[in-house]
């Protein structure tokens, strides 16, 4: 396939920078959109010509977590990105030496063209502009999916997001969307909070005061926070900030050397949750089109 646009990710530079450990030499670039240029023996319905989002968990349709419909946690898919193959088999990529060259979680979008396994792409209208069918891959799935399909929000629940990323700014869209909730931003930059305050936030603030945030804008506390930084010190912020009964999703990536230090009483004393969620607990073909 033709990759026509391809978004720069956080979890591109958790590659570069050692937070994720993936194979190396690697082809990054996970957050494409792309066109249709060749089909593969056995692939029925697809066809040259579409237009594509591609998708960084090739779930394979068969496993008990597939079969279950939640194919975010795919154990084949997730064995075959970190080996830095395909779902089907090896990595086609090769050097001009002959090296082998490992995909990043399937896809490898940093090319001008890509060979991918068919469970890497959602077939999408002709009329959606590619830069922004890109970023459905990654951040629209992952932040989308962690208010909608993980956390599960209410109407009228207040939900604090930290990180306004693009997965944090997708996550602040979700929850906006939903009836009588009270969207609270934090960010340090100014700007980011200024871009979640257009994106549909209720307020917007540096996290020195996210406390005084909730405070004045909750009665005990917030019920979801979604956490797209990935530290640990704000998982911990997080978990403070919840009212009883409140979930934490966890969505951005810590490096794997962090941990989180937090008061063992307050999940069963309080009824507290912390919920990790994967590509927003997302099905892609589902959840794409939606
Ligand atoms: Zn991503
Ligand atoms: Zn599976």
């Amino acid at each position: 396939m033709k990759i026509e646009r391809s978004s720069l990710c956080h979890s591109d530079l958790s590659v570069i920078d050692g937070s994720r450990i993936r194979p190396l030499p690697m082809a990054l670039g996970h957050e494409a959109a792309g066109t249709v240029t060749k089909v593969g023996t056995g692939v029925n319905d697809v066809q040259i010509g579409d237009h594509v989002v591609l998708v960084f968990v090739p779930s394979c349709g068969k496993c008990r977590a597939c079969n279950a419909g939640r194919p975010a946690p795919c154990h084949r898919g997730a064995d075959a990105n970190t080996s830095g193959d395909l779902l089907h088999g090896e990595a086609l990529l090769r050097s001009p030496a002959g090296e082998r060259i490992n995909h990043h979680l399937g896809v490898s979008a940093f090319s001008e063209y890509a060979v991918v396994a068919r469970e890497s792409l959602v077939v999408i209208d002709k009329d959606v502009p590619f830069d922004i069918a890109a970023m459905f891959g990654c951040a629209a799935l992952t932040g989308i999916g962690a208010v909608l399909n993980t956390a599960q929000v209410s109407a009228g629940e207040t939900v604090i997001v930290f990180g306004l990323g693009a997965v944090g700014l997708m996550a602040v869209m979700a929850a906006a969307g939903i009836a009588g909730t009270t969207v609270l931003a934090i960010d340090p930059l100014a700007e980011k909070q200024e871009l979640a305050l257009r994106c549909g936030a209720d307020h917007a603030a540096g996290p020195a005061d996210a406390a005084d945030l909730v405070a004045a804008h909750t009665d005990g506390g917030a019920d979801v926070a979604v956490e797209a930084v990935g530290s640990g010190k704000v998982m911990e912020t997080c978990l403070g900030l919840l009212a009883r009964g409140g979930a934490l999703v966890s969505v951005g990536l810590p490096h794997p050397d962090q941990t989180i230090t937090t008061q063992a009483l307050q999940f069963a004393g309080q009824g507290k949750r912390l919920l990790g969620s994967y590509m927003g607990d997302s099905v892609p073909s589902r959840d794409i089109p939606l």
